[in-house]
């Protein structure tokens, strides 16, 4: 271990927080490190292993294509990209129609629709896009503008012009901020993520949806960590009954693999025309197969699977919180998207955990974040609230 934490730190550019454990391999919802030991893991890559680590579906999936072709531009054709392109606007926008843009990862899905709602507001001179405090929307310059949070900002200004940030659950914020001649769209995480697992009130997703459509403006739904069965509905929005006029994706869509989308409804799929965006890599065949294998993975008896534990597991946190009322100030969150907040720094608790057997993750500093596999049950959950009482009573 210590060998190769010694050549990390040398190599690897130092943007990331690690946590003690080299990874041997991984199955399920365990990973196991190199002196065999098993962990459970309650943070699914960030998200992104929804199925758990290596589904055999998503295997097999891959294999085949690898047998077929890994790269051939997207200057030809790839049956699986049509395919789950037809899934994801089916699942999206049901009839009423869609198209899609495939590119690797998140913060490029939220460029594409960020890129696309200037285009369209090109005619009429808007381009501003209103954002939420505590936002988080990738990475790039124009994501980490898009990102309503300081801390990102410091450091890489000038940033892009054109964000605007309105208050979370705040629909009278959005209007303060909101401009006639130059606004063109609002992008909203359904339930924050990095932010802190927030999740938004439903009057305000539709009281958000009425504005987008009184103000003639598009309506953006980033379901990069809250989208593909995370929050007990195949997209948070379901939950709400709000729909997007964009919806991007990534993370666990790829099932396991780097992939992302940018869903686009029928109304506005014909802004871009050749030339105006493009990915090199983006709809990678390879992702694309298992995309479509992870897509079949996503049924109702997995939708009701995914709420029933939630439920569970969300009710467990809040009988920790009732021992703990002076350590803990809050559980959230939605289906397998939970967050425990607290009033003491989380990343010991993280650490404490870890070397107890069980893998989360701390956002904000102080707010536990629970991301595991959706495939879990309900003594999984006995066991992971089992550890993180014993930590949090270590505290106390
Ligand atoms: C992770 C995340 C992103 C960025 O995705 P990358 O693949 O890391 O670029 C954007 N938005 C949300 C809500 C996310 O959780």
């Amino acid at each position: 271990m210590n060998h190769i934490c010694d050549k990390e730190n040398k190599y690897l550019l130092g943007v990331y927080k690690k946590n003690p454990l080299v990874v041997k391999s991984a199955s399920g919802k365990y990973i196991y490190d190199e002196k065999g030991r098993r962990y459970l893991d309650f943070f699914s890559g960030l998200s992104v292993c929804n199925f758990g680590h290596r589904h055999p579906k998503i295997i097999s999936a891959i294999a085949r294509q690898l047998k077929r072709y890994l790269h051939i531009s997207n200057l030809y054709s790839a049956d699986v990209q049509s395919l789950l392109a037809e899934k994801l606007v089916s699942m999206a926008f049901g009839s009423d129609g869609g198209k899609v843009f495939f590119p690797n990862s998140g913060a490029e899905a939220n460029e594409c629709a960020i890129k696309l709602v200037r285009k369209y507001g090109a005619t009429s001179g808007r381009y501003e896009i209103i954002t939420f405090e505590n936002s988080f929307h990738g990475r790039t310059l124009a994501t980490l503008s898009a990102t309503g949070q300081n801390k990102f900002h410091k450091g890489f200004e000038p940033l892009p012009q054109g964000f605007r940030y309105a208050k979370f659950n705040d629909l009278s914020s959005v209007k303060k901020v909101f401009s006639q001649s130059k606004t063109i769209a609002i992008m909203v995480e359904p339930v924050q993520g990095e932010g802190g697992v927030r999740p938004a009130d439903e009057s305000f997703l539709r009281g958000l949806r009425e504005f987008a459509d009184e103000k003639k403006i598009l309506l953006i739904f980033d379901e990069i960590q809250t989208g593909f069965g995370r929050c007990g509905e195949v997209f948070a929005f379901k939950r709400y009954g709000v729909k997007p006029d964009i919806l991007t994706l990534a993370k666990a869509l790829g099932g396991g693999l780097p992939l992302g989308a940018t869903v686009i409804s029928k109304k506005f799929s014909e802004v871009f025309k050749p030339g105006d965006h493009g990915s090199t890599f983006g709809g990678n065949p390879v992702s694309c197969a298992a995309a479509l294998a992870a897509v079949s993975l996503l049924d109702k008896k997995l939708i009701k699977h995914i709420n029933s534990v939630g439920d569970y597991f969300k009710q467990k946190l809040i009988g920790i919180k009732e021992k703990y009322p002076s350590l803990i100030k809050d559980v959230r969150g939605l289906g397998l998207m939970l967050g425990m907040e607290l009033s003491i720094k989380g990343r010991d608790i993280v650490n404490d955990c870890l070397k107890k057997g069980l893998l989360i993750n701390v956002t904000q500093d102080n707010v536990l974040r629970f991301l595991p596999p959706l495939i879990i049950t309900k003594s999984d959950v006995d066991c992971a609230v089992r550890i993180i009482e014993e930590s949090i009573s270590s505290k106390f």
